[in-house]
């Protein structure tokens, strides 16, 4: 018999964790029955390593395009535009209040 390792991260309970969905980046999305807590065991990236994608940022940065970087890194364009995003949305939440906004164009 195959052992369920998953264990709620909220209460501790290992019985009636549940496969609930899946998260956007294609992680497995576990509902804890005991105590309701929605969980991803095991997130991913968009299946990229935070190294990939800190890279891809860093070639943004240097101007390179969505389309550019999904060349030099062998990716899908649409995911570096979406760290892009991503990106200037951490910055702005991360930016001071009153500070000028990062224009990202
Ligand atoms: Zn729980």
């Amino acid at each position: 018999m195959e052992k369920n390792d998953i264990k709620c991260p909220k209460c501790g309970s290992e019985t009636r964790q549940r496969k609930k969905g899946f998260t956007h980046a294609g992680s497995q999305r576990m509902l804890c029955c005991d105590c309701g807590y929605k969980y991803t065991p095991n997130p991913k990236q968009w299946g990229y390593s935070e190294e990939t994608r800190k890279r891809a940022l860093q070639l943004l940065a240097l101007g390179n395009t969505g389309r550019g970087i999904g060349k030099i890194m062998n990716m899908s364009q649409s995911n570096a535009y979406r760290w892009a995003k991503e990106e200037a949305a951490e910055e702005a939440k991360k930016a001071p209040h009153g500070a000028d906004p990062i224009e990202i164009d």
